[in-house]
């Protein structure tokens, strides 16, 4: 058995007034790739930037590595999200986008450079460092923006429909590259998608959500063969 490495407990989250997340109750072990999965608008995105810190809880709890983060600043849970639209600073190189968030925390000139160096060495953007994102392809700038979660050496990966954005080719290698990163960091990585074909691919444990409500978690396998209800069933098992 892993040891544990994120436990959501009644996770809540009201929007003036009307609850849009009713009680999650989670729990994921060290090392784990887990993807929430489910339709537009049901809460996937909420839940993640909860656990990111980026939106307040309404109630209940959010603990990383045993510790109690529900009320810690982003920056204290150690966790890094890749989001959708990758961000990347354009009037910066490569090389600066990737060190930028160190720089702020002032982390020393030295320790930036050898964790950028190894970061675009891991995603094999080494020969990129000294371009702009403007030069760069979509598959490229993902990868910059996966570089800039990595060389903050966090425990929880977080990822928010990081492929949405590319087309159908480059999705499928990215993902590949994606999963070769997990098995080579070894971190817990929590992924979004509403892709079906993404979560069964990726995750040893899918979040099935509908309406801000967990309905089936469970490997892959269990979801497709054993489904919790018409449902799961049904959005699992349809064809994209
Ligand atoms: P998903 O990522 O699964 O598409 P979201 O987490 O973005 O879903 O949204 C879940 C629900 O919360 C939706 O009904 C959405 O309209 C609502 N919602 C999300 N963000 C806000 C917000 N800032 N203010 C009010 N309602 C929101
Ligand atoms: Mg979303």
């Amino acid at each position: 058995m892993g040891k544990n490495s994120m436990r959501l407990t009644g996770v809540r989250k009201n929007y003036g007034g009307l609850e849009v997340i009713h009680g999650i109750d989670l729990e994921v072990q060290e090392g784990a790739f887990v993807v929430f999965v489910g339709p537009s608008g049901c809460g996937k995105s909420t839940l993640l930037r909860m656990i990111a810190g980026l939106e307040e809880v309404t109630d209940g709890e959010i603990a990383i590595k045993g510790r109690d983060v529900t009320d810690l600043d982003p920056s204290e849970r150690g966790i890094a999200m890749v989001f959708q639209s990758y961000a990347l600073y354009p009037h910066m190189s490569v090389r600066e986008n990737l060190g930028f968030g160190l720089k702020m925390a002032r982390t020393d000139t030295g320790e930036i450079e050898a964790r950028v160096k190894a970061a675009s060495a891991i995603l094999k953007i080494d020969h990129l460092l000294d371009r702009r994102p403007g030069q760069l392809s979509g598959g490229q700038r993902q990868r910059v923006a996966i570089g800039r979660a990595i060389v903050r050496k966090p425990d929880v990966f977080l990822f928010d429909e990081p492929l949405s954005n590319l087309d159908a080719e480059l999705r499928v290698s990215m993902r590949i590259e994606i999963a070769r990163l997990h098995r080579e960091l070894g971190n817990t990585m929590i992924y979004v998608t509403h892709d079906q074909t993404e979560a069964m691919t990726l995750a040893d444990k899918i979040v099935v959500l509908r309406d801000g409500k967990i309905e089936q978690a469970g490997s892959p396998r269990e979801v497709y063969e054993d489904p919790a209800n018409i449902f799961v069933a049904g959005f699992i098992g349809s064809p994209r």
